[in-house]
């Protein structure tokens, strides 16, 4: 119908030759096979003016299948490459796709440096263990992680090269066939199911095939493209741009008293500055930016914060240049993409809740365990929110002291840990597709606390065995029996509680 009206429109009558192939309108594909002369699309400008037309509809074409797999991975963070590894380790044959360079998300092309605790909140008790440990371990033997206990800021600072060829290792060791440089541009759907992801890279257009799909996306692009339902949380957390330095002086130099002193100057945002030295090196990673009021999951939106983000980096080092000129600061590195904190949210099975999170309710159906903090970044003021399990809250405004309350009151037992429910990882309606890392359904407080690495990354490992035992009972996703996929889960190295 389309189609038609729009050749119409044109007023194209040379109509000559067959071009077949898949059109995709929303959620149908229609495999069709048309007469059309497509070079007078383009050379007939006077009966078609292209530029008058506020749409326009790509010529069709055919799409050839480049892949073929049981279960296909889009988003190679650890979040996803562990879901890759998770599944091939039990037999599936999986394809992974990442539209940067290298694996590891905002680990590695964002430089966020920094795991959190193994344990609870009150360090007695071990509460998941899986690829991030093994990951870390293997990192140990390179010298490239330092690992430190206790701390509830971190427990590994890892070198986030290191950690990139590292994962390029666990790929091969694992036989997952993957795809770098690709982006998965829009779904291909048959029978309310995934049928297959179209992809873009430098091969032009391409099909990719398989039975069951993960969404690791962290923007859920693959779902938010099949028109399932999203949302954005009501003050999503900003973005940072993350920067290597050397020459930082730890003694003596307080980059944020001197930001909040003469910031201001350098028209930068009030907001909340932390880092972490690479292990080994002189290299300090400063998460020192903020960006605030865009929506990373918009193209438009995210060009504006990516420059936003290399301007603050240079205005910081130019107040330094000004104001301690004495301090040998150089910047040495920046991300290959700023560090995205929260866009859309995927409406799933279950949302989890900040209320859940800090209460640590028990779901039968859990599949990760954290204690990370609620930590919330705020978009709207400056500084941040953390909310502890024990009912502590501390408000950290810089150049403040933390003023410290309860968001509860005081209680004679307290959980030590929160759980994610696999529903969290199950999009409605679609026999055939899963989601894990920062998209799933959770509410503003618990992405707060869930949001971290160590989290995401069990969220994917789930996600992997769940889309494995899928395929081999032969039932939707939102059927898999959740009792043997933790103790699959914990079979393959997870702690299940
Ligand atoms: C500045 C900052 C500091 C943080 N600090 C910490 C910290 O100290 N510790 C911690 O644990 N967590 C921290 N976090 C939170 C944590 O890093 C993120 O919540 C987590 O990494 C999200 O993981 P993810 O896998 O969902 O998304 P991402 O890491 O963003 O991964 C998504 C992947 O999918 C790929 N992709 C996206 N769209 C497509 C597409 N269409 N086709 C193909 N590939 C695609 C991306 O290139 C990327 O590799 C921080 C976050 C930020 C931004």
């Amino acid at each position: 119908m389309l189609l038609h009206a729009c050749y119409y429109k044109a007023g194209l009558k040379e109509l000559g030759q067959v071009v077949r192939g898949i059109f995709v309108h929303g959620c149908r594909v229609t495999v069709f096979s048309i007469y059309v002369h497509v070079p007078c699309l383009y050379g007939n400008r006077n009966k078609w003016d292209i530029r008058s037309m506020e749409t326009f509809l790509e010529p069709p074409r055919q799409v050839r299948i480049v892949a073929d797999a049981d279960i296909c991975v889009v988003g190679g963070s650890c979040t996803g490459l562990f879901a890759a590894i998770r599944a091939a380790r039990l037999g599936a044959r999986v394809i992974l796709i990442e539209q940067r360079g290298a694996f590891g998300g905002v680990a590695t092309i964002s430089l966020v440096n920094v795991w959190h605790s193994r344990m609870d909140e009150t360090f007695e008790r071990q509460i998941f263990a899986g690829l991030s440990i093994e990951t870390m371990e293997r990192l140990k033997k390179r010298d490239a992680v330092r690992c430190r206990e206790g701390s509830p800021d971190w427990e590994w600072a890892f070198n986030p090269f290191e950690l990139q060829i590292e994962l390029d290792e666990m790929v091969r060791e694992n036989r997952i066939q993957v795809m770098l440089h690709t982006m998965v541009v829009a779904p291909c759907m048959q029978d309310g199911a995934v049928y297959g992801v179209f992809i873009e890279n430098k091969n032009g257009r391409g099909l990719v095939r398989a039975k069951c799909f993960i969404d690791a996306t962290g923007d859920g692009d693959l779902c938010s493209r099949i028109g399932l339902e999203t949302y954005h949380n009501e003050h999503p957390q900003p973005p940072t741009t993350c920067a290597l330095y050397e020459g930082w002086q730890r003694d003596n130099f307080d980059i944020g008293a001197l930001m909040r002193k003469h910031g201001e100057e350098f028209n930068l945002p009030r907001g909340f500055q932390w880092g972490a030295p690479l292990p080994g090196c002189h290299t300090f990673m400063l998460a020192g930016t903020r960006v605030t009021g865009v929506d990373c999951s918009s193209a438009d939106e995210l060009t504006i914060a990516e420059m936003e983000g290399r301007r603050q980096v240079r205005a910081t080092m130019d107040l330094v240049r000004k104001y301690r000129p004495d301090v040998p600061l150089k910047l040495v590195g920046l991300p290959a993409r700023l560090g995205i904190r929260e866009t859309r949210h995927v409406r799933a099975l279950h949302q989890l809740t900040g209320q859940e999170v800090l209460s640590g309710v028990r779901f039968p159906d859990a599949i990760a365990n954290g204690s990370y903090r609620v930590d919330i970044h705020h978009q709207e003021r400056a500084g941040l929110t953390f909310q502890y399990l024990s009912g502590r809250q501390l408000y950290i405004e810089p150049g403040a002291p933390a003023r410290e309350d309860r968001w509860r009151p005081v209680t004679e037992v307290n959980p030590t840990f929160y759980q994610i429910p696999y529903r969290c990882l199950v999009p409605p309606g679609i026999p055939n597709l899963l989601m894990a890392g920062r998209m799933i359904d959770a509410d503003q407080a618990a992405h707060g606390a869930i949001r971290v690495m160590v989290n995401m990354n069990q969220t994917g490992e789930a996600a992997g065995v769940a889309a494995v035992l899928a395929l081999e009972s032969g039932i939707p996703v939102d059927r898999v029996d959740t009792v043997k996929l933790r103790a699959k889960l914990a079979e393959g190295g997870s702690v299940m509680l």
